[in-house]
């Protein structure tokens, strides 16, 4: 199909990637010649010699598109939606709009580069007029702290973005879930809701961030020796309230991993775990007498080299395990490396340590997911009322079934498409297949180039 840019009359949506896959989003909104970048993302590729292998989408076939690029939006950061910049952004150096937390997420990325990023620091609740597109920073509750929704306003009408979310009336870190921000009549109208459908196959509703506070303050609590927690490092609010159960259990907490190190460090410097987060160096923690120990720890996926992997294995170099640890994973295991895990548990409980796993003791509450189950989409539903959901962030049946729950809820129309479709949201709303071609590059680590995937 012959690629046009979109006028002054219509609204459109591109996904280049995140749309029918779970990973590696990147989306483009186009209107009055110009497009808009929401996220852009990496995925890792499990391997067969066990390494995760750098992926993200291929922006080559949506080159014209990328040639009127007015700027880029990142809505938060985790790597499926910022990954990817340092890789891409020479093709695209827009300026990225974002708020404080991931915008230092960002700037570490490209540290030692000799390309840096012009960084838009944005507040929540603000608007920024980007091209002929009014972006509106929306606080939205997920597993990373200033997570937004966006709302992004045109002559041709409006789209809301949800970017990852869930319905949290108590996150730990951040405001709740304000539905009133998102009721139907405190927006314009909405010409289409784009919505995540990670969860969409899950009943009922997510787990509350503070419900694990207590969960993981129970299971510290109840341990007589050292304790050791696996958890991702962008996940803020766990690390504040493993720091919270940590003071009130008379615990010292130390970091093992280097990404729990760089995620907490940006963190402090935009104003969290300023309080109740009583950290001591790694290679003090071994001094103190079990009881008054508590190690949070990379690697809840099993992850060659990782801190929870030396540790398993008896190698890591402050600290060996013995029959009085607790280990704690409160983290879910990412589909395919359910082998790594059960490999991390064999190894801990060999040492004579007690292993709780958030993945096996769903009860304990140890994790929450960060994503909407069905209960949350009905109601954002109810909440917005659309005329017309786009499912993303999701394998096609994820997609399929946000689209379901949607109709259930009353919405008029759904469009379910995946990478390189071109939807429509101007009336009247459609979608045109595969518009541009979409793709993956691989990283390849040895010389760092990127490479087209066959
Ligand atoms: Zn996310
Ligand atoms: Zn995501």
């Amino acid at each position: 199909m012959k690629f046009r840019q979109p006028t002054d009359q219509e609204l459109w949506f591109l996904p280049l990637g995140g749309s029918g896959e779970i990973g590696m989003n990147l989306n483009l909104f186009g209107h009055d010649d110009c497009w808009l970048m929401v996220d852009c993302g990496i995925t890792f590729e499990r391997q067969a010699s066990g390494e995760n292998q750098i992926e993200m989408p291929d922006p080559d076939g949506a080159q014209e598109a990328l040639r009127s690029l007015v700027g880029i939006v990142a809505t938060h950061a985790h790597e499926d939606h910022i990954g990817a910049l340092p890789h891409l952004y020479k093709r695209f150096p827009k300026p990225i709009y974002t708020t404080a937390f991931t915008a230092g997420v960002i700037r570490q990325k490209f540290q030692g580069d000799a390309l840096t990023p012009e960084l838009q620091v944005v507040d929540s609740y603000s608007s920024r007029q980007i091209g002929p597109f009014k972006v509106t920073w929306l606080p939205i509750t997920h597993s990373t702290p200033e997570t937004h929704a966006l709302l992004i306003e045109t002559k041709a009408g409006s789209i809301l973005h949800t970017a990852d979310w869930k319905i949290d009336p108590a996150p730990v870190i951040g405001p709740p879930f304000e539905s009133s921000r998102f009721r139907a009549q405190n927006l314009p109208p909405i010409s289409a809701l784009v919505v995540d459908s990670t969860n969409a196959l899950k009943t009922g509703h997510s787990k509350s961030e503070y419900s694990i506070r207590a969960g993981l303050k129970k299971a510290i609590a109840a341990a007589t020796g050292r304790v050791i927690i696996g958890c991702f490092a962008s996940n803020i609010a766990r690390l504040q309230s493993i720091g919270q159960a940590c003071v009130e259990t008379d615990r010292h907490l130390a970091l093992a991993g280097r990404s729990l190190v760089k995620m907490s460090g940006i963190a402090k410097s935009v104003g969290y775990l300023k309080t109740d987060f009583p950290e001591i160096p790694l290679s003090h923690l071994g001094y103190l007498p079990g009881e008054n120990a508590l190690l949070i720890a990379t690697g809840s996926q099993g992850e060659r080299g990782s801190a929870l992997w030396r540790l398993a294995r008896d190698q890591h170099p402050d600290l060996a395990l013995n029959s009085t640890d607790l280990v704690i994973l409160s983290a879910k295991t990412i589909p395919g490396n359910d082998a790594e895990v059960a490999a991390l548990v064999r190894g801990f409980q060999a040492q004579g340590a007690v292993v709780l796993s958030a993945e096996t003791n769903d009860v304990l509450d140890l994790h929450a997911s960060g994503h909407p189950n069905k209960d949350e989409l009905s109601a954002l539903y109810d909440i917005v009322q659309p005329n017309l959901v786009i499912p993303v962030h999701g394998e096609p049946q994820h997609l399929a079934e946000n689209a379901k729950i949607a109709k259930a809820a009353g919405v008029a129309s759904t469009l379910t498409g995946r990478n390189g479709d071109l939807f429509v949201c101007s009336n009247p709303a459609l979608i045109k297949r595969q518009w541009v071609k979409t793709g993956r590059l691989v990283y390849s680590q040895p010389d760092r180039s990127l490479i087209k995937q066959l």
